[in-house]
Order: C-alpha cells, then structure tokens, then sequence
C-alpha cells in the first residue's frame, strides 16, 4: 500500500483525491449554509421574543392609560401594541419548536407559567379593556398583576432559552467548523499518505532513476570515447602496419609505390631527378639454410640498421622482398651520390656478422635506376623495373657491385621478354625437338647409349640451350622442356626398335624443377623407354637448391623405379664429391673441362685418375664429355673410364641422322 504504486495508475488516485475534496466542500458548504441560516432565525427569534416583553410592557402601559382615558387616545396605541404582540407570538409559538426547553416554557402543562397561555390571557384582557367591555376593569386589574410579574418574567425565561439556544448553535456551528478543520486535516494528511508521498516516491525513484540513467549514459559515453581511442589507435597502429615491414620497421612495398607516387607528381612540377636503388643481398638462402631463419632474421635486421644509417635525410627507404631493399632519393641525385652510397652500402654489408657462436658472411648487389622528370611525369613502376634490371645485371657481373641501368640493358631485356614469348609458343607449337648425341664404350667402342640435348627449330634456325634455356630457366618453362624431351625421346627410342635398333642407354637431362614436379614421378612411370634403358642426368641446378626429405624421397622412387641416374657435370660447379654420396648415383660424367687438358697437361690426368679412383671406389660407372681428339681417347681408355661423349665421336644430331649415323657406324665396325 505505502510501496511506489504505478507511477501510470496514479491519476486514479488524484481522481479519488479531488472528489474527496471536492465532496467536502460541498458538505462543509453546506453545513455551514445550514447553520448560518440557523443562527439567522435565532437571532431573528432572540430579537422576537425580547421585543414580545417591551410590547408586553407597552400593552399594559396603553391599557391602563385607555381605562383611565374617557375618550379613545390610546386605544390605536393599544391596538397597534396588541397586534405587534400577536404577530410576534405567532412566530415565536412557531420557533419554540427548536428546543424542548422552549416548547416547556411555552407550552408548560402548568398554564400559569406557559408562555402561550399567560400571552393569550393578556392579549384577551387588553382586547376586553380596549373594548371597554363590562369586565375590562377586571381584565385590567389581572392584567396589572400579570404583565409586570408572570408574563416579564416568563418571557425573560423565554429570551433567555432562546439565547441559550441560540448559544447551542454558535457551539455547533464552531464544533463543526473544528470538524471540517479536522476533516480538512485528516483529507489533506490521507492524501498526503496515499497520492504524495506515493508521488513524492514515484518522483524520487524515478529521479534516482533519472539520476542512474545519466550516470550509465555518462558512463557509455566515456566508454565509447575510450573505445574510439581505442578504435582509433589501433586503426593508425594497423595504417601504420599495412606500410610497414614488421621484422625490420622499414617501409614496405605498398608504403614504397604510395611514396613513388607521390614524389613522381612533386617531381613533374618541380623538376629534378628520382633515383631507385634496388638492392639485394647476396648468399643470404645460404645463411637462412644453413643457420635457420632467427639468422636470417638476424641479417635482416642488421642490414634495415646499415640502409638507415647511410642514407640521407630526404631519402626514402623500403624492404619490399624477402632479402631486397629499396632506396629512393629525390632531388639532385647524381651518379657520383649513388655511386658513394652504393659503395659504402656493399662495403658495409660485405663484413659479416656474429649471430650466436657463428659468423654470417653475405653482401650485397645494386641496380640503380635514375629518372628526370622533363615535362613527363616519371613512371615509378618503370623506374623499378629499370633498377631491377640493372640488379640482374649486377648479379651477372659477379654479385657485390653497382650497376646503372642504360637503354641497352632494356633492349635486352626486350628481346628476353620476346624469347620468353616464343619459348611459351614453341612449346605450344612442339619446336623443342630432341637431338641426340652418341655415346661410346670405351673397351668395345660400341654405341653404349645417347645424350638428349634439346634444339629450338626457331624462325632464327635452329637455336643451342645456350640460347634459350637461360630464359627458359627464368619462366619456369624448363620441366615443360624436359617432360617435353622425355616424350619424345620415348617416341624415337619405339621407332628405332621397331627399326632394329636399340639404344642401350637413353640419357635425358632432368633439371631441380622438373624433379619436384608433382607428375615427373607418374611420367617417369607410363614411360615407354624400359627402366634399363633410361638414365636421368641430374644438371648442376639440382645442387644449388636445398637437397631435402622431398629430394631423397623422389630420388628412392626413381630408383624403385629402376632407373639409373647420373651426375653431370662432374668435377665443376656445384656437384661435389659430398653430394656424390649423398645421392649415391649410378654414374657421373666428368666435366668437358676435365678432359679437354688431359692428353697435355699431366697434373690434369692426375685430377681425372683421382675423379675415376672415387668412381671405381663407389662401384659407379664415369663417362667422358666433350671428348674432342683421338688423344683423349687414348687417355680415357689407359685410365679405365667406361663411356665416351664427345664431338671426335660424334655430335648432337636429330632422331633420323642419328639413326643413320648408328646403323652407318655399326656397319662399319662390323666391316
Ligand atoms: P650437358 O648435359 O653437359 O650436355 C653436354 C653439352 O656438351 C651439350 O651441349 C653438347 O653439345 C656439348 N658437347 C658434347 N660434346 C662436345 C665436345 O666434344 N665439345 C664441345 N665443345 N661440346 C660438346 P648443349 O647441347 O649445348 O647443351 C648444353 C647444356 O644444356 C647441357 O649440358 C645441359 O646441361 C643443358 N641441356 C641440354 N638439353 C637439355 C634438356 O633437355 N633439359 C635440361 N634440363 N637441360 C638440357
Ligand atoms: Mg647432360
Ligand atoms: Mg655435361
């Protein structure tokens, strides 16, 4: 009853409170109406019945005066008096009905102090001495006696009753003005109990509630301020991010073609040059093999401090590959700078670094490319290119040095794109086309097998690897060549035996990327050359890449497979003697560079003896390539190699003339 009503529900209450209000006022209006109007014909009633006495008086007064009289003077007087008094006790008869005192006094049983009966006596006694009737002396007389004594006397009482009376009223008038104060009091307080303190309830919980609103509102709102700060730091911690290399801070690649961008288009108002340093850092796969990649990270890190501290104020710098930087500089930008920072770039990451107990030896090499904006806008993009030729070109030159680009280097690399294209088509086309190369028994001096050397029957003529594979290398196109080789070695190897002629080793030259093919194992597999016919060279790109569980997994195939595999190029580049036993192959063939001093140069045929003792000593068979003269010849039998290749013997040649060549030359032999 006294909790926090529905605040919605609470015009019930007002409604209920107002017509409270509103019943006692009526009622105390009218009660007050009432009372006053009461206490009006009292008043009238006291004033009545005091003039009843002085006319009772006067009446006396006149009568007497007229008994005495011999003419009528006073009779009017009288009469007048007598009416008066009548007309008054009419009235006064009707108002003794107020109280029971009242009607005693005037209507007592004991008719000598009964009001009525005394007035009525007197009245008839005035009349009969005003009418001068026979009794009028008596009347008079009695009327002497009774108008000073009983009748005053009576109607004093009469008065007085009336007074009494009226002071009753006055008391119930002010009882009831107490009351309505009161009612008004106990009104005001019920309403104060069940509409305003509810209400001042209702007002005070829906102020605190007001009050908790805000403070949740105020509340949300720094929370969301706090949030947007939040907001907003992580959106310039991940802007910040999005243009940044995370392991060394340098700007990354994104970050470098915004800044390219916009220092192209203040070039081309202002003028001046815009040079793009592009360097990469030599032998650092060795370092990331070798010692993992914490050092390589190592490097990194050392190298973004080194490229920071060269360069100079304005200068922009930016890590945009795994071991490649870029630094652009705007403005003056002359050969002489670049060529000082390039300098002092490749001498100071040319020293090598501690990383735990090991040293990390790596360099660097720069393409530098410079543009001036004259009139033209410069194409950033093209600039990169530039550097980036010039970078290839560093790196042919021997790695560890600067190079510039110039025009030229683009019209090479124009005709390498176009090679690039023509070596996409003539794969397309089946230009590639397999020639093949005899190779000889070194005792018996029979055909003991062929090399595959793949030709491009180009519209130049007909193009050596040299030519092509550089490129082909670059593309990806070599294990699309090599798969190519192997077809079509297959589809020769069935028609010479058909023919009547088999080969007894077909030699294809497999490179690392046709290795890890997902299909070279399967194509390895539906091949129509018997395993025992076919042996895999593996050329000198196999040992620049990482030799890992792949690797040995897919050399265990090949031999499951039964087919034989042979190193070449033995004895130069990257083969080593360490990879020999690793990949335990079944031959290796020594270098053209090894035999060719050979029939010369003894220290040269001590270098074969030892290549040939680690052959004999692994159980593996040696050929010699490039042999070119009948001495070598000579040689490689006195030292035991078991195969020959070579120019002498006989030279690369297409599937047909090899096949004449072949049946020509056993004729020969047998003849
Ligand atoms: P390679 O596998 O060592 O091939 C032997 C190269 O020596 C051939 O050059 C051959 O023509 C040349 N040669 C043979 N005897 C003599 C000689 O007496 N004197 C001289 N001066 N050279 C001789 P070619 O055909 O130009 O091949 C060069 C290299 O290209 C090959 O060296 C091989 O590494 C690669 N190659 C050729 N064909 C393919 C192929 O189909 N696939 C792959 N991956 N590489 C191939
Ligand atoms: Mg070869
Ligand atoms: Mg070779």
């Amino acid at each position: 009853m006294f909790g926090v009503p529905d605040p919605k529900k609470l015009w019930r209450r007002y409604v209920v409170a107002l017509g409270l209000i509103f019943l006692f006022l009526m009622g105390s209006h009218l009660s007050a109406v009432l009372t006053i109007s009461g206490t009006h014909s009292t008043a009238s009633d006291i004033d009545n019945s005091g003039r009843q006495r002085m006319l009772s008086q006067r009446i006396l007064y006149f009568a007497t005066e007229h008994a005495k009289a011999q003419d009528n003077a006073f009779a009017e007087d009288l009469t007048a008096a007598i009416d008066s008094f009548e007309t008054a006790h009419i009235g006064l008869l009707i108002a003794s009905n107020r109280s029971d005192d009242l009607k005693e006094i005037y209507f007592s049983d004991d008719e000598s102090i009964a009001v009525n009966t005394l007035s009525i006596n007197y009245i008839k006694d005035a009349r009969s001495v005003l009418e001068r009737s026979p009794q009028a002396a008596d009347a008079l007389a009695r009327m002497q006696e009774v108008g000073p004594y009983h009748l005053l006397q009576r109607l004093n009482t009469a008065v007085q009753e009336f007074e009494n009376y009226a002071q009753k009223k006055v008391d119930e008038l002010s009882f009831l003005q107490s009351l309505s104060i009161a009612s008004a009091v106990i009104i005001l307080f019920l309403e104060a109990l069940f509409i305003f303190w509810p209400a001042h309830k209702i007002t005070i919980s829906t102020l605190l509630k007001l009050e908790k609103k805000q403070s949740e509102l105020e509340k949300a709102h720094t929370d969301a301020v706090d949030r947007n700060k939040e907001l907003e730091e992580t959106r310039s911690h991940l802007h910040h991010e999005s243009r940044h290399d995370a392991l060394t801070g340098l700007a990354n690649r994104r970050y470098l073609d915004t800044e390219l961008s916009a220092r192209a288009e203040e070039l081309s108002s202002s003028g001046g040059k815009l040079a793009l340093l592009h360097i990469d850092l030599d032998r650092f796969k060795q370092i990331n093999d070798s010692l993992g990649h914490a050092a390589g990270d190592h490097v990194l890190e050392h190298v973004a401090s080194v490229l920071r501290k060269v360069v100079s104020g304005d200068d922009f710098v930016a890590r945009v590959g795994g071991d490649e930087f870029v630094i652009a500089c705007s403005g003056e930008a002359s050969t002489e700078k670049l060529s000082g920072i390039s300098r002092e770039l490749i001498y100071e990451l040319s020293k090598p670094i501690k990383f735990g107990d090991s040293l990390c030896h790596f360099g660097a090499s720069i393409g530098i490319g410079i543009a001036q904006a004259e009139g033209l806008q410069i194409d950033p993009d093209k600039l990169m290119v530039n550097a980036d030729i010039a970078l290839y070109r560093a790196k042919e030159q021997g790695r560890g040095c600067h190079v510039f680009f110039t025009p030229d280097m683009q019209q090479q690399v124009d005709e390498g794109k176009k090679i690039t294209d023509n070596i996409r088509e003539a794969l397309n086309n089946g230009d590639f086309i397999p020639y093949y190369q005899p190779q000889f028994d070194t005792e018996t001096m029979e055909l003991a097998g062929a090399e595959v050397l793949v030709r491009w029957q180009s519209e130049e003529g007909l193009l050596e690897p040299e030519k092509f594979l550089p490129v082909a290398e670059v593309i990806g196109a070599i294990p699309d060549i090599d798969r190519v080789m192997l077809e079509q070695a297959a589809n020769d190897f069935g028609q010479w035996r058909d023919q009547g002629l088999t080969v007894p080793l077909i030699s294809v030259n497999v490179s690392a990327k046709r290795l890890h093919h997902p299909d070279f194992i399967t194509s390895l597999r539906y091949c129509t050359i018997p395993p025992e016919n076919l042996v895999l060279e593996l050329v000198e790109s196999i040992f620049f890449e990482q030799q890992d569980e792949q690797f040995f997994k897919i050399l265990d195939e090949v031999k499951r497979l039964g087919i034989a595999t042979e190193i070449d190029d033995f004895g130069t580049g990257h083969s080593s003697i360490v990879s020999l036993s690793k990949i335990s192959p079944n031959g290796l063939k020594i270098d053209q560079q090894i035999i060719e001093p050979i029939a010369d140069d003894a220290s040269a045929r001590e270098l074969l003896k030892a290549i040939l003792d680690i052959a004999n000593s692994m159980g593996i068979t040696a050929v010699a390539e490039g042999v070119e003269t009948e001495a070598q010849v000579r040689v490689l039998k006195d030292y035991g190699c078991q195969r020959l290749q070579g120019f002498w013997l006989g030279k690369p040649m297409p599937a047909d003339e090899f096949f004449a060549f072949v049946t020509s030359y056993s004729g020969s032999k047998a003849a």
